[in-house]
């Protein structure tokens, strides 16, 4: 159930259908829970995207109706894709826009994960 002014999940939704393999991307890691990818436009050197396979809208849905093995994977595979690409000697920044205000396009949670170069101020008004 969406807990968001974004809507119920809307399976048309470009990465549902990334999910069903019925557009390509550029794939960094995938488990029973989680596929991340590449940003098709990106803002840093590196820019990759971390989505649940499952049905959420956004952050605010995921938090608080996906089951505890989803939330746990998912927070576990961020961490892995950061180490499996090396970032975290320099470190990278999380990034989950959420709503309108923040807005967030695609309406299918997803972390993105910048590195690559300094990052800069954390949000330029
Ligand atoms: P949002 O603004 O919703 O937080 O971020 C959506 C992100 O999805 C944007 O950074 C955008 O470049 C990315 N994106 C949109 N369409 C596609 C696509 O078809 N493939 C990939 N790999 N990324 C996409």
């Amino acid at each position: 159930m969406p807990v968001t002014g974004l809507g119920p999940y809307d399976d048309t939704n470009i990465f549902a259908r990334i999910l069903r393999g019925e557009i390509p991307c550029r794939k960094v890691y995938e488990d029973a829970h989680v596929l991340a990818f590449h940003d098709i436009a990106p803002q840093a050197p590196v820019h990759v995207l971390v989505i649940p396979k499952g049905r959420y809208v956004s952050w605010a849905d995921f938090s608080a109706t996906a089951p505890d093995a989803e939330l746990g994977a998912f927070c576990r595979a961020v961490g892995h894709v950061a180490r499996e690409l090396g970032l975290e000697s320099d470190g990278y920044r999380l990034l989950a826009n959420m709503g309108t205000q923040a807005g967030q396009e695609v309406p299918h949670f997803h972390m993105h994960l910048f590195a690559g170069k300094p990052l800069g101020p954390m949000i330029s008004a």
